[in-house]
């Protein structure tokens, strides 16, 4: 799948939609989910332009990589979950139900979130 650079995300990152950032650095950001789905819902992106997490894997940068893994410990600790314990997720594809293709992950917390997923 070709990255398509008109994506929500893309369009967040190049500065022409707005978001509510919690944290950034050179490889990495990350903001609020628009529409919560637990007390803290945040995504974690890639400043790069990758479509999921294969294709993060695969091309992606070691360097890029290792920023993405550590902000998601580090928007945790910041939105103060670390102890209480919170859900990463990353849907890809289309039986991920991925909606916006370009690399996120959601975490998730705040409170108590249920069981993993509803099987098919
Ligand atoms: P996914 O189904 O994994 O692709 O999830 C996409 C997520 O992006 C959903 O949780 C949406 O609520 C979220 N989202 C869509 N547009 C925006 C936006 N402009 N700012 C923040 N989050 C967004």
């Amino acid at each position: 799948m070709s990255y398509d650079q008109s994506n929500i995300f893309a369009r967040i990152l190049r500065g022409d939609l707005p978001c509510k950032k919690i944290a950034e650095d050179q490889h990495t950001l990350a903001f609020e989910d628009i529409n919560p789905q637990a007390p803290v819902h945040i995504l974690v992106i890639p400043k790069g332009s990758y479509v999921d997490w294969s294709d993060f894997t695969c091309n992606a940068s070691v360097v890029e990589q290792s920023a993405f893994v550590k902000m998601i410990g580090h928007v945790a600790g910041l939105a103060g979950i670390t102890e209480s314990g919170y859900r990463v997720i990353s849907n890809s594809g289309n039986d991920g139900h991925q909606e916006v293709p370009h690399l996120h992950m959601h975490i998730l917390g705040g409170g108590a979130i249920g069981p993993m997923v509803s099987r098919c």
